[in-house]
């Protein structure tokens, strides 16, 4: 008989196949499960070089497959080597204290770069300028990120070196601040003015070194695998092989499967071909139909309350949408799409109902990716289309705490969004994500737990949740975070449940999610978590 490496015994075991959990042994040898056994049918598979570990009543699961986040820009945001977190900032000194100390103990890097600053919340409101950074006598750029990302604060440098001088034209939609001098005063207003510093700096020398801690973060929160969609919000062109000399070197812990951009096909076909083993391939094809509430660029079927006469936008016509998912479908991807608003989801599914008419029957698991607003009519087109739903529970409860969703579209269409519940009885799946790094926390815990109560995880309010009726159960919030996420990654024949015969990627978490009240599902952590049947973290150790 065919021995296993290791023997995860416990009498909690949540195969994802099943709705509940089961007692028994997870064998695993190699980097695949063998079998999943009865407690009395373990002898047979041990032998003196296997591992047994008994769990006890501790969950044993699924690693977490992430359906959606954006891995690269993620990693160097959260890494303290690249980037200043000022979010706690009280004042614009303090600020710039942590831009010095920062540029002191990083004499390497080729910016000093900062996000989070809100002078809003500052002790003394009021708009920074570059004469505080200049007066650190720095001989690099700064570029400070604003929490909202709207706007960028820099020194003297950083203006040279993108050559922006005092009497440079402001681009369409940006402005470049000058003081009442009329001299350039450090500050940058809105994307089209800040793009050509945020691409110098995001064009990252030392992402490798940031995705190896964050793949470490991964493995503390059972991450095992993720999508990894279009766009990267990095300006590197070598992504791809920084992932395949971490597979080489065996550090990819945490498996990718990437979604490049639905406008460029002949590209995705390339990067198929080239990168397509079980810890890095290509999967689908990602586009980003609409904008967000808050910005008004999310795209309505009704106007904005607080914006009469303004519905949003969207980044293709119907036509050119139709034409892309058509050609998608015709080569095999999948695609993704992000709808936020209700008249951007119609869209979206206008291109797959399209795709439809020309192609019979559509196959591929294709998606709505946020769907922060779906009109019921259209929840009830998606089972005929074959279309899924990947979703960042998180999302969903910060922005009702936000409170940033109620002006923009009133209280009876916020009573609408997230609509969870609707879309599973329908009889469409859920896939759950992040969106790392725009997002309260990558943890998917808290994500289960977000989508469970419809409270906020840090705190656990409000009591009884936003908008309850929206919930789902634990058994499928555990699934969309597994079975349905690897199905959203066309890769259900590999992960997301524990089958004889799939990859062994496994956690094992520090209670029985079951057995406990759902209240409590947000102090849950991961005890163990093997990825591709080897044991790459263990708490405390
Ligand atoms: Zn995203």
């Amino acid at each position: 008989m065919e021995k296993a490496d290791f023997v995860l015994k416990g009498s909690a075991i949540f195969t994802g196949a099943g709705d509940k959990p089961i007692s028994g042994c997870v064998l695993i040898k190699g980097n695949r499960i063998l079998k999943i056994v009865p407690l009395d049918r373990m002898t047979g598979y041990i032998d003196e070089k296997t591992t047994v570990i008994n769990c006890g009543d501790h969950l044993i699961m699924p690693g977490f497959n992430d359906s959606h986040m954006h891995i690269s820009l993620g990693s160097v945001q959260n890494d303290p080597d690249f980037c200043i977190q000022m979010m706690n900032c009280k004042s614009e000194e303090e600020c710039v204290q942590m831009v010095k100390s920062f540029a002191d103990s990083h004499p390497d890097n080729p910016w000093i770069y900062g996000t989070g600053w809100y002078a809003e919340v500052w002790d003394n409101p009021h708009t920074p300028s570059k004469e505080s950074l200049d007066a650190l006598n720095l001989d690099r750029p700064v570029c400070l990120n604003s929490f909202d990302l709207h706007s960028v604060w820099c020194n003297s440098i950083a203006l040279e070196k993108i050559g922006i001088k005092k009497d440079t034209p402001n681009p369409q939609g940006g402005i470049y601040g000058h003081d009442e001098q009329g001299e350039l005063n450090g500050i940058l207003y809105e994307p089209p003015a800040t793009k050509a510093m945020m691409d110098e700096v995001l064009n990252v020398p030392t992402l490798k070194q940031s995705l190896l801690k964050c793949l470490k973060h991964f493995r503390e929160l059972g991450i095992t695998s993720v999508a990894d969609v279009y766009p990267s919000g990095l300006t590197n062109d070598n992504i791809p092989e920084i992932f395949d000399e971490l597979e080489q070197s065996g550090e990819l812990t945490t498996r990718i499967t990437s979604f490049p951009s639905l406008t460029d096909i002949a590209g995705a076909k390339e990067l198929k071909r080239k990168y397509h083993t079980n810890k890095h391939r290509v999967a689908g094809l990602k586009q980003v139909l609409d904008g967000v509430v808050e910005a008004h660029t999310a795209f309505l079927s009704k106007e904005y309350d607080n914006d009469p006469g303004k519905f949003g936008d969207t980044s293709l016509t119907q036509d050119e949408l139709n034409k892309y998912v058509l050609a998608a479908q015709k080569e095999g991807f999948p695609v993704k799409i992000h709808t936020i608003g209700d008249q951007a989801s119609t869209m979206a599914l206008n291109a797959y109902e399209y795709a439809k008419s020309k192609i019979g029957k559509l196959t591929l698991h294709n998606s709505l990716e946020h769907i922060d607003m779906i009109r019921q009519d259209d929840i009830d087109r998606l089972k005929s289309l074959n279309v899924m739903c990947a979703v960042q529970p998180q999302h969903c409860i910060g922005d009702y705490m936000s409170g940033g969703y109620l002006p923009c579209i009133g209280k009876e269409r916020l009573s609408h969004t997230w609509p969870y519940r609707e879309i599973l009885d329908a009889g469409s799946h859920l896939a759950f994500g992040s969106d790392f790094p725009a997002v309260y926390s990558v943890n998917p815990i808290w994500t289960i737990y977000a989508a469970v109560t419809r409270c906020e995880p840090n705190e656990g309010k409000p009591d009884g949740g936003y908008f309850r009726e929206h919930a789902i159960t634990l058994t499928e919030a555990l699934q969309a975070h597994t079975k349905w996420s690897a199905y959203a990654e066309s890769f259900e024949n590999e992960l997301g449940t524990l089958e004889p015969g799939k990859l062994a990627d496994v956690i094992v978490l520090d209670r029985n999610l079951f057995d406990i009240d759902p209240q409590k599902i947000r102090f849950a952590k991961v005890n163990l978590t093997f990825s591709d049947g080897k044991l790459v973290y263990k708490r405390g150790k």
